[in-house]
C-alpha cells in the first residue's frame, strides 16, 4: 500500500483561514477498533489539519430519498448500523456534542436541495469510526448530512458546491464513502479486481484533473460504475467533497490500496494553497 507523507500534508497548509476538504474511504467496521494503516492516517490526519469549530459529515450510511436531511440535535446517538461484528464494536460510542444552529443554517443553505430538519439520526459508523480517530477527545460538535440516493451524481456535486462557503466559517466537510465498493464482489484476502483498479484509478485521474463532470456522467462511466458501485451510496460522499473544491486548493491522496478485492481505500484532502 503506498501511504503519501502526511508530514509534507501538515507542511502545505498554507495560513489560511479556509477549512481544507477530506473524503476518506472508512471501509470495514473493523477499522474502528484494528490497529491498521488507515486509522494511523487518519489519526495523523486528525493532528495536522486546522482545528474546525464544526466537522459536517456526508456518510454514505445516511441515505434519503427526494430529499436532504440534516441532523439537528444537541446530542447526536452513536449508531452501530452493522450485523455480526464483535461485542467490542458495540460497545463504541463517540460522544461529540451536536451543533444544532449551524445544522439549521444548512438546512437553510440546502433549501433547494428539499432540506428538512432531522433530529432522529446521530451519527453512524460512516462518522464515528473515523472521527474517533481524527478526534479522538470527541471535543469538536459535529453533525450529519444525509446523501439524496433519488437525484443523480450531478446533485451531489450541486450540494457539495452550496456547502462550500461553510470552509470560510472555520468548519470541516467530511465525506465518508469508498471510491471503489462492491460487497458483493468482495474476497478476504483477495488480489484486487481489474474493475476496482480502473475505477479507482479514472476516479484518482479525473480528480486531479478537476474533471468533476466525468466523474458524475453515468454514460462516461459506462459498465465500470455499476462494477464499482452496484449502488451508489458510498460513492456521492466523494461527490460532495470535489463538489466542493475550487481552483485554489490543492489536491492530496493519503492511502490508496484496495481491500478484500474490491474495495477502495483511497483517501483524499483539499486544501487552499
Ligand atoms: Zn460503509
Amino acid at each position: 500500500m503506498q501511504t503519501h507523507s502526511l508530514q509534507t500534508l501538515r507542511d502545505s497548509f498554507a495560513p489560511s483561514d479556509r477549512m481544507p476538504l477530506v473524503f476518506l474511504g472508512h471501509g470495514s467496521p473493523m477499522n474502528a477498533i484494528e490497529d491498521t494503516a488507515y486509522v494511523r492516517a487518519w489519526a495523523d490526519l486528525g493532528q495536522s489539519l486546522p482545528r474546525p469549530t464544526a466537522i459536517l459529515v456526508v456518510s454514505a450510511h445516511w441515505m434519503t430519498k427526494g430529499t436532504t436531511l440534516v441532523d439537528v440535535s444537541a446530542m447526536p446517538r452513536t449508531i452501530h448500523d452493522f450485523y455480526g461484528f464483535p461485542e467490542a464494536l458495540y460497545a463504541e460510542q463517540y460522544p461529540a456534542r451536536g451543533q444544532p444552529d449551524l445544522a439549521r443554517e444548512v438546512v437553510t443553505l440546502l433549501a433547494s436541495h428539499r432540506a428538512q430538519e432531522d433530529d432522529t439520526w446521530g451519527l453512524d459508523h460512516g462518522a464515528w469510526a473515523v472521527l474517533k480517530f481524527l478526534y479522538p477527545d470527541a471535543d469538536v460538535p459535529v453533525f450529519q448530512v444525509s446523501i439524496d440516493m433519488g437525484r443523480g451524481l450531478e446533485h451531489q456535486l450541486e450540494v457539495g458546491r452550496t456547502l462550500s462557503e461553510l470552509r470560510d466559517r472555520g468548519v470541516l466537510i467530511l465525506g465518508s464513502g469508498n471510491v471503489v465498493h462492491n460487497l458483493r464482489a468482495m474476497r478476504p484476502g483477495g488480489r484486487p479486481m481489474d474493475f476496482a483498479l480502473e475505477f479507482d484509478g479514472l476516479f484518482a485521474d479525473r480528480l486531479a484533473d478537476r474533471d468533476f463532470a466525468a466523474l458524475a456522467d453515468r454514460e462516461a462511466l459506462g459498465a465500470l460504475l455499476p462494477q464499482a458501485h452496484p449502488s451508489v451510496d458510498h460513492y456521492l460522499p466523494a461527490l460532495t467533497i470535489a463538489g466542493a473544491s475550487d481552483t485554489r486548493d490543492a489536491l492530496t491522496f493519503m492511502t490508496d490500496s484496495i481491500d478484500l478485492g474490491s474495495v477502495s481505500m483511497r483517501s483524499f484532502v483539499f486544501h487552499a494553497i
